[in-house]
């Protein structure tokens, strides 16, 4: 180990973003960071540009204008074929649903990072094995990995679903895991439990978590809360 510090999880400047040349501009971001390993929680009204600013974040979209360094990486300057591979590499991704390949069995869309990408499952190996890593992970959120190993995510409950997504995401350990509205379909008291295990999981693996959602209340479990609206300067002119 030498002593320099990780780079930041985000370093995002002078972003803007619409969908296609004559759309309306969505985004429209001075600056926004995110030091290594912090938890921050981004509150935003349906159709504020949630969704958008993680396809930013995770190379799924890409700006018209700015800079967008994720873990290090500078994203606009890697093509199409190079942001795919780094967003299986370093990011874990929760959305809100369709998260899970119905026909893999629990174990197998676990495990899937690790297929992906050498880099997870190296580190996988290190901490004992994907599927070694997979079932801890699964228990570490609660559930059963001896029960629900072999099921097919049709067979799960939302509750369940969305835990398995996110033991997917933390698997590897990488460096950044984006969260859309993951809970919006979960009850008060499953949301609460499974955004205090998704925390704790982030801290435990060193990872940052940028979570977003509609839902001001959850703001408490995280280190930081931002409103899009405080920093998206489209929405004043929309
Ligand atoms: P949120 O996730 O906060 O609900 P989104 O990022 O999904 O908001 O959407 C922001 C705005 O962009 C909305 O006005 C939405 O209609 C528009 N939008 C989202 N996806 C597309 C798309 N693929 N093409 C055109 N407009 C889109
Ligand atoms: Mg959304």
């Amino acid at each position: 180990m030498t002593g320099s510090p990780l780079p930041p999880a985000l370093r995002l400047s002078g972003v803007t973003f619409a969908y296609g040349p004559n759309g309306k501009t969505i985004l429209d971001i001075d600056a926004l960071s995110v030091e290594s390993g912090e938890r921050l929680f981004l509150k935003g009204a349906s159709g504020s540009g949630k969704s958008t600013l993680l396809g930013l974040i995770a190379g799924i979209l890409t700006a018209q204008t700015g800079e967008i360094e994720v873990l290090g990486e500078n994203l606009p300057a890697l093509n199409a074929a190079r942001r795919d591979a780094f967003r299986a590499a370093r990011l874990g991704v929760i959305f809100q649903m369709f998260n899970l390949l119905p026909y893999l069995p629990v174990g197998a869309n676990v495990t899937l990072p690790c297929r992906f990408s050498a880099r997870r499952a190296k580190a996988a190996d290190a901490a004992g094995g994907a599927d070694s890593e997979a079932r801890r992970l699964l228990s570490r959120l609660g559930l059963d990995p001896a029960e629900i190993w072999s099921k097919r995510s049709t067979e799960l409950s939302v509750g369940q679903q969305q835990r398995v997504a996110a033991a997917r995401a933390l698997i590897g350990r990488p460096g950044l895991i984006l969260a859309d509205e993951p809970t919006s379909a979960l009850d008060f008291d499953t949301r609460n439990a499974f955004i205090s295990l998704l925390s704790e999981e982030c801290e435990a693996a060193n990872a940052a978590l940028i979570f977003v959602s509609h839902d001001g209340s959850l703001a408490d479990h995280f280190d930081r809360a931002l409103d899009l609206s405080e920093i998206n300067r489209a929405m004043e002119r929309a």
